[in-house]
């Protein structure tokens, strides 16, 4: 019974630690960052087993090493002029692209001839699904006056969710590009992004609030021409916290990110060198390219150009591409949801439970470590089987660390529980229930070891064997309740009178035996003594508040060549010396 109230005890701690720890700070902070590893790993294998393929209606246009050598070569500086982006637009636009984007920023303060400013205006003019890039920051207006974005480049929000804050990110200033580019299109999306803690790229904002106005990123400005919802202005975010893009619903986190789930390493896209375009343009008819229907994304893969990241999968990962895996996400439908809460309480609680049975349900400690480690193990796997085929993120880090600690402990409260039975076992299987003096077993058991020593180690130990005088009579006298009550009151005056190493025994009846180790005979006797004299000065208590005098005759023998080695003369010696106190008119020692 106590066990099991102990039990439910520690199931109920157990669940408020759970509760506590996933509310709790600093444990929360160091929990998120494993966390977040586990999910890298996750990410990385599945991406690099190649579980979850990519889209291949993606390709990027790459500013790689051998593209800006060729640049820097033939055109002799760096950026590429203006016109030569829209010689390249055109050129690509025969061929029917999805759309077109440059992860690139044609920013005002890159001065540039006019001419071919105007040839590039001229291009978002003329193409509707050409795309750019611009960046936010808050950079202060004394240096830099925050540029007035058109109206047409905001949308409209509306945060149905209480547990997502789309106010995060909210910045007061810009890099804005050329005005030519600004007021001709519309597609012109924010390539702003977000890193963790550990300076890791998981999550990407969808919208960005500037001076009170949402805008959308680029990657959601191009997944929207290819679903068919170019010029969707109103968004939603509903109650459950999914942002509605015409029949998909993508899951956003509690600060208004999306984290994105990855396809694979660096140049897992279709890379096209953009030194090959440019060839291609200046009349070099050896390159063939597949453009139709294709999103073609430009930006740097070079890293001197710097617009490098840390993604889950890869330490060095080029912007343009996290901005394609975005798109890919978008089209796909497979960014990353994470389970709530309140699942991710439940799955605890269950770990923690099945962990808590295993450990009380067996008792071999190799298969309970087997089957609580096999648990861990399904746990990560049907976490993988998760992100897979459900894209979803479900957390390893905490549940298995709750699991260990409930393991930990379960262990250690069973090991006390038992070690407390045992104890129990062996003081029912030693003593006796009246008088709480050891049993007559144990005598046995303590005199064979006493002889063993004493021989060994050529030591000495006495014995005393006492009767109480008259006890047939005083049963008669006054009663068994009386004489238990006497038996225990001697053996409780015995015991307080010898040393704590002294062995006090009921030997039968009676009849009592007290081992003392390390005691010569004419010690054994004056100890002998002192407790005869003790128990006849005594009134002992007895039922009905009487009270009575016993007197009690002591035999003493001791290990050696007299008395004998073996426990059967030693007992044999002393039980003869007390038959003859008793001869001897009792209420003494012999
Ligand atoms: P003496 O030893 O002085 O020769 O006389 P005695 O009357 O004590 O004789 P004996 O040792 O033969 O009698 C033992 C008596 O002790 C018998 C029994 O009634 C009593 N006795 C033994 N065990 C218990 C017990 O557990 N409780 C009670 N109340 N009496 C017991
Ligand atoms: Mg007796
Ligand atoms: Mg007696």
């Amino acid at each position: 019974m106590l066990k099991k109230i102990l039990y439910i005890l520690w199931i109920i701690i157990l669940g408020f630690l759970v509760i506590f720890g996933l509310k709790n700070g600093n444990y929360k902070t160091f929990i998120s960052s494993m966390e977040n590893r586990s999910f890298d790993i996750r990410q990385e294998y599945i991406s690099s087993a190649g579980l979850r393929p990519h889209n291949d209606n993606i390709v990027i246009v790459a500013i790689d090493d051998a593209s800006y050598e060729y640049i820097l070569e033939k055109y002799g500086e760096w950026p590429l002029d203006r016109a030569v982006y829209a010689k390249l637009t055109d050129y690509i636009e025969a061929q029917s692209p999805k759309s077109i984007a440059f992860d690139l920023m044609f920013v005002k303060s890159v001065k540039s001839s006019e001419n071919s400013d105007n040839s590039l205006v001229d291009i978002f003019k003329k193409y509707d699904n050409v795309y750019t890039a611009m960046n936010l920051d808050n950079q202060d207006a004394d240096l830099r006056k925050p540029a007035v974005l058109p109206e047409k480049l905001a949308v409209n929000l509306l945060n149905n969710s209480k547990k997502i804050d789309t106010k995060y990110y909210e910045f007061t200033n810009c890099r804005s590009i050329i005005d030519g580019i600004l007021n001709s299109t519309k597609n012109i999306g924010m390539i702003n992004v977000l890193r963790g803690d550990d300076g890791v790229l998981r999550q990407m904002p969808l919208f960005l609030n500037y001076n009170g106005k949402y805008y959308p990123q680029l990657a959601l400005k191009v997944a929207l021409n290819s679903l068919g919802l170019k010029d969707k202005k109103d968004f939603e975010i509903t109650k459950n916290g999914e942002l509605i893009l015409g029949d998909k619903k993508i899951p956003v986190n509690k600060d208004g990110s999306v984290t994105l789930n990855w396809y694979g390493a660096t140049e897992t896209y279709e890379h096209i060198s953009l030194y090959k375009l440019l060839k291609a343009i200046e009349g070099d008819n050896s390159y063939k390219f597949d453009f139709k229907d294709k999103i073609v994304y430009f930006g740097a893969t070079v890293s001197s150009l710097s617009d490098i990241k840390t993604v889950p999968v890869d330490k060095v990962y080029p912007g343009v591409e996290v901005q394609v895996t975005y798109v890919n996400n978008l089209l796909d439908n497979n960014l990353i949801k994470k389970t709530t809460p309140a699942a991710n309480i439940l799955i605890t609680l269950i770990l923690v439970i099945l962990t808590v049975a295993i450990v009380l349900a067996l008792d071999s400690m190799p298969v309970i470590i087997g089957l609580t480690v096999t648990l861990y193990f399904a746990h990560i796997i049907m976490s993988y089987y998760m992100m897979i085929h459900h894209n979803l993120w479900v957390e390893i880090v905490s549940p298995i660390a709750f699991t260990i600690l409930a393991f930990i402990i379960t262990v250690i409260i069973k090991y006390l529980i038992k070690s407390r039975d045992f104890d129990k076992q062996y003081k029912l299987a030693t003593t006796d229930g009246l008088t709480e003096l050891y049993n007559h077993r144990y005598f046995q058991e303590q005199m064979q070891m006493h002889c063993a020593n004493a021989k060994r180690y050529e030591s000495v130990f006495s014995l005393i064997i006492l009767d109480i005088d008259f006890f047939k009579k005083f049963n008669d006298n006054f009663g068994h309740q009386s004489g238990d009550a006497v038996l225990r009151q001697v053996a409780f005056v015995l015991k307080k009178n010898v040393r704590a190493t002294d062995i006090v025994c009921r030997y039968g009846g009676e009849e009592m035996s007290i081992i003392l180790p390390n005691a010569k005979k004419d010690e054994a006797i004056s100890i002998a003594q002192k407790l005869c004299d003790i128990v006849a000065s005594q009134k002992f208590k007895l039922s009905n508040n009487r009270e009575s005098n016993v007197t009690i005759s002591l035999g003493v023998s001791t290990y050696g060549q007299t008395d004998g080695t073996e426990p059967s003369k030693i007992i044999e010696s002393a039980d003869k010396r007390l038959y003859h106190a008793k001869e001897t008119g009792r209420n003494r020692v012999n």
